[in-house]
């Protein structure tokens, strides 16, 4: 458990800060990271990367995945409970059976966190970006053009604006969950505008699947926790299954990690489907290998002011005549912080003890599912 008084150890205020946390704690365990490098820089032309540690056998035959801050400023939040994992690792605390591998990659988007925004220097979704081989960027949901203007907006000073009433129409006619999966899917047509998944796999997600590349030849299964926020009741996690979400697979899943397995099902519960996620994508060109892929949600704000934040945050990015540097600085990019990461001491604490606890459950299940163990 981490005191109240401690909470301020693992929630950094930067992107550089949490980033060197993690560094700081890799080397407790005795561990050089590898870092990915990007080509872009931060607001202050720091360097930007995503930073894997890795513990456990040269060839793992079983593996455990923690990424964070796919979701840009989600890094906060994902960055505080890696450190803290660590942590528990150099006191002894969390151990893996002698043929599993354990992989915490911090800022699978180093970009958006440093830049305190959700999506990458394309403007992209990463968690739309990994689309499967043979799938194209194109194309968007049906009715997300109906939503465009809405959510859209291509003027940053309007005096008055009344997104909610707005909204709240289009919800009426559309139905709350066509209205959810439509805006949360993805679209490929958009370069400005919400859930552009991209227009090819970027250079962050690129490097992670070169990585990954030389660790998975060896490993028979897997279970991958991706750590994400902005979703569903205050501090409290949904767990969202992608890949196999059959009626046996999920009930398998409820009775070991608890009953906030759902699938990825509009109709079903918090989540929708989406095109482009960064665990279908990956697992894909790895069929022979028995993945089990969490999303980790933890809920912050209620949905319409989340997309209200993420509205006003892009359109002040593409419509405003705001400097570059001091879009970092801006009231919308502060708002989204606090949407996706809340200042709030209780919060913190329940991010910060489900987001061990399910390691461990992750951990336990792995070693159940295998004979040696
Ligand atoms: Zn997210």
């Amino acid at each position: 458990m981490v005191a109240d008084e401690d909470l301020w150890r693992y929630f950094a205020p930067d992107y550089v800060t949490a980033r060197q946390r993690f560094l700081d704690a890799s080397e407790k365990v005795n561990v050089e990271p590898t870092t990915l490098t990007l080509s872009v820089r931060g607001p202050s032309e720091e360097n930007l990367s995503i930073d894997v540690v890795y513990l456990g056998p040269e060839k793992p035959n079983r593996l455990i995945i923690h990424t964070s801050g796919v979701h840009g400023v989600e890094g906060f939040p994902g960055s505080a409970v890696q450190v803290r994992l660590l942590e528990r690792w150099a006191a002894g605390e969390l151990k893996v059976p002698d043929d599993t591998g354990l992989i915490i990659a911090h800022a699978i988007n180093p970009y958006g966190f440093a830049w305190l925004r959700r999506v990458n220097e394309n403007n992209a979704d990463l968690n739309r970006n990994f689309l499967p081989p043979g799938e194209e960027y194109v194309g968007e949901p049906e009715k997300y053009h109906e939503l465009d203007d809405l959510l859209n907006p291509r003027t940053y000073n309007k005096p008055f604006d009344f997104f909610r009433i707005k909204s709240a129409f289009v919800i009426l006619k559309m139905g709350f969950n066509v209205a959810k999966q439509t805006i949360a899917e993805g679209q490929y047509e958009r370069p400005k505008a919400l859930q552009f998944g991209g227009s090819e796999l970027y250079e962050g997600p690129r490097k992670w699947v070169g990585y990954l590349e030389k660790i998975l030849p060896s490993v028979d299964r897997v279970v991958w926790i991706d750590f994400h926020t902005g979703l569903g009741p205050f501090g409290v996690d949904s767990l969202l299954i992608s890949g196999d979400d059959s009626e046996e697979e999920l009930s398998r899943l409820k009775s070991h990690y608890g009953d906030t397995v759902q699938p990825n099902d509009p109709d079903a519960g918090v989540a929708y489907r989406i095109r482009g996620g960064m665990m279908n994508g990956v697992s894909s060109g790895w069929p022979e290998i028995d993945w089990t892929m969490i999303t980790q949600e933890f809920g912050t704000v209620k949905p319409l002011q989340v997309i209200k934040s993420l509205r006003a945050e892009n359109r002040m990015t593409h419509w405003s005549a705001i400097e570059e540097r001091k879009k970092a600085n801006s009231k919308e990019r502060k708002h989204l912080v606090e949407v996706f990461s809340p200042s709030s001491d209780k919060w913190r604490s329940m991010i910060m003890f489900r987001g061990q606890e399910l390691v461990d459950q992750a951990i336990d299940d792995l070693g159940k599912l295998s004979p040696e163990v």
